[in-house]
């Protein structure tokens, strides 16, 4: 009996690594999956047999010869199945509907006031629900959702604060799965964001990228050699709460002057309140800023001033090769950039500094929903759904 539980196992993980192959080097030759895996030709074609078989890959025809009779080529079959990747933000939701290769299909987005948490919850509900209608038929159907939160969650799927959501200890993974019988899969939404951006966005080459978003509040995703840094117990990535005024005002996480008191889309609105006496929002400020006003050009690069002050300590501590900007900030790119750029010139270590890239997100607002989708996926191709399947 162990014997045999240890060759399916074997088997389970040379076909995890076939399909790997197919995933992220299609086409490609049954050749030469053997030559850069080192499995023989023949456990190969078997492997790539039964997943022929199970719809995730497909023979496209034959390819290029390197000498001799030529290749069919494989192809992984990304509308095998599809999945839901879902930003729930403080103020609205951004659903999207992907295949298995991230690509999206469809969108879902709505706005909503946080009155309670059972009419928020509902509404996520809902807008899984319209984009599962939505869905293409398939073999697999649904096979995930991920979703991106404001807050931390532990490895169970509870979602354990969210300050500006004003939500604690919710069992959301749980919640969403009895719902629709679908795995679920939740994370941090910087956290999302640093696998989105990782995958499909700025930091695609990257193995060690930090993805900083900036909301009401700042939250880091992080990503060292290829893999996201969960921190001891999955608490990582805090990164607005490092202290850059010693002496500072209180923050509500207890300590004094921490970083997204400064620099945080919600310190740049309390910055333009106190400025003119009465409320604003960022979309007004991106407008008039962009109308030439010198008033509300100075809040921005005021804020780009303090956005360098906590990079130039990410780059000494981390020595990253990219740090990607997130969030909706992002619009306001032209008046933050020169100001945090010459900061970091004139405070951050040279050697760190060197091989250093700073952008902003050229996913817009997509960071997180593609990653939340990308997880999911993960998720999906890690269980034993697909590989024990049909080994028969
Ligand atoms: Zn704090």
């Amino acid at each position: 009996m162990k014997q045999t539980g240890d060759l399916n196992l074997v088997k389970k993980i040379n076909k995890s690594i076939v399909l790997h192959h197919i995933r992220t080097d299609s086409p490609i030759s049954r050749a030469r999956i053997a030559e850069v895996t080192g499995l023989t030709k023949a456990t190969v074609s078997s492997l790539v047999n039964e997943l022929i078989t199970s719809s995730l890959v497909d023979e496209i025809g034959v390819g290029e010869s390197s000498g001799g009779r030529k290749p069919m080529m494989l192809i992984f079959n990304g509308t095998a199945g599809y999945a839901i990747g879902v930003d729930l933000g403080v103020t609205d939701i951004l659903a999207v509907l992907t295949d298995l290769t991230g690509q999206v299909i469809e969108e879902y987005r709505v706005e909503h006031d946080n009155t309670s948490l059972e009419a928020t919850v509902a509404l996520l509900k809902a807008s899984i629900r319209e984009l599962i209608g939505r869905a293409p038929d398939s073999v697999y159907g649904i096979i995930g959702i991920g979703i991106g939160l404001p807050g931390i969650c532990d490895e169970d799927g509870n979602l354990l604060f969210a300050p500006n959501l004003g939500w604690e200890n919710v069992p959301l993974q749980q919640l969403v799965e009895a719902e629709f019988d679908i795995p679920v899969v939740i994370d941090n939404e910087a956290n999302a964001g640093a696998v989105g951006e990782k995958q499909f966005g700025a930091g695609k080459d990257t193995a060690n990228l930090v993805y900083i978003s900036i909301g009401i509040g700042i939250g880091a995703g992080i990503i060292i050699k290829g893999e996201l840094y969960r921190g001891a117990t999955g608490f990582s990535g805090e990164i607005g709460h490092i202290s850059i005024q010693h002496d500072g005002p209180k923050c509500r996480c207890g300590s004094l002057g921490c970083w997204e008191l400064f620099a945080s889309e919600h310190a740049l609105l309390e910055h333009a309140r106190l400025e003119r006496g009465e409320a604003v929002d960022l979309e007004t400020l991106l407008q008039q800023a962009d109308a030439g006003e010198q008033s509300v050009i100075r809040l921005f690069e005021q804020l780009g001033y303090y956005l360098g002050v906590g990079v130039v300590n990410i780059v000494n501590g981390f020595n990253p090769e990219f740090i990607i900007l997130g969030g909706r900030l992002a619009g306001a790119e032209k008046w933050l950039m020169q100001p945090l750029q010459s900061l970091l010139k004139q405070r951050s270590l040279p050697h760190p500094r060197k091989q250093l890239n700073v952008e902003f997100s050229k996913l817009g607002d997509g960071s997180t929903v593609l990653g939340a989708s990308t997880m999911a996926i993960a998720r999906f191709f890690a269980s034993s759904q697909v590989s024990v399947e049909h080994s028969g």
